[in-house]
């Protein structure tokens, strides 16, 4: 059972391969990590997983489904994206980054009041933070309030864009490990990307190695450590 599957699947820009035809699959119920060094075609990767881009030649595959036949809007309704420093628009509060989308949907305030209590229980962000702009807000808790947002219409996949790296090395430990909890209370299926080894290894299940837009290896961490 896949959530992803990525057949052939290629992206120039310009005269520059980002991605070399490759194929990968994502199952479902599970977190999988694309890492690689900067430049090794990570948020490539991710952006075409998200359906912001497409792709050169190939195809990315959602339940069985092309990504580029999809209805763009419904979509995106389907996947919760968290990005680096929670990806906030400055001019709203946190509660209405979280509930844009809700609102665009047509959600009532008692239905989104409800669930802005839910999630900010889940990765436990006081209420109060909520009516906070993103600049009064820490690094940590914004992050928190992008996941809050990711999480808001309960997507079927999660796509984590370096979720961590904007955050100082204390508070990156205590995240990776909330996030890693809720992952697996939540059993939604993720796709994580980094540079980071061990943040891969800790919070996820199936790993690919990246490198010049090709990917390398692939397995758990265990099968890569015995690879030379
Ligand atoms: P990573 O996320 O691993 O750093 P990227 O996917 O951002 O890798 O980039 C892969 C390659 O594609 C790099 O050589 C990068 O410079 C190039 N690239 C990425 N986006 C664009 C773009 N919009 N236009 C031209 N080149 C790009
Ligand atoms: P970009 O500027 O990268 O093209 P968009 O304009 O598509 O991004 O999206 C605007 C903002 O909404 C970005 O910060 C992006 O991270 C966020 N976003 C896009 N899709 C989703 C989603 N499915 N869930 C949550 N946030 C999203």
């Amino acid at each position: 059972q896949c959530v992803f599957e990525l057949t052939g699947v290629a992206k120039r820009y310009g005269s520059v391969e980002a991605l070399k035809p490759l194929t990968a699959r994502v199952a479902a119920g599970q977190t999988c990590a694309f890492i690689g060094p900067s430049g090794s075609g990570k948020s490539t990767l991710i952006k075409l997983l998200a359906g912001l881009i497409r792709p050169s030649a190939g195809r990315v595959l959602f339940h069985g489904e092309d990504v580029q036949g999809l209805d763009p809007v419904s979509y995106r309704r389907r996947i919760g994206y968290v990005i680096q420093d929670g990806g906030l628009f400055p001019h709203l509060t946190a509660r209405a980054n979280v509930t844009l989308v809700a609102r665009e949907a047509g959600w009532s305030a008692e239905a989104m009041d409800a669930r802005v209590a839910e999630l900010a229980d889940l990765v436990h962000l006081p209420l109060a933070a909520l009516d906070r702009y993103p600049i009064a807000l820490s690094g940590g808790q914004r992050q928190r309030v992008g996941i809050m947002r990711a999480l808001m219409l309960d997507p079927e996949v999660l796509l984590f864009d370096e979720p961590f790296s904007a955050l100082d090395p204390i508070i990156r430990h205590d995240l990776q490990q909330e996030v890693r909890d809720i992952m697996c209370g939540l059993h939604k299926s993720a796709v994580l990307i980094t540079h980071d080894m061990d943040e891969a290894r800790f919070l996820a299940h199936d790993l690919y190695l990246m490198r010049n837009g090709a990917l390398i290896q692939h397995g758990r961490f265990e099968d890569l450590a015995n690879t030379p």
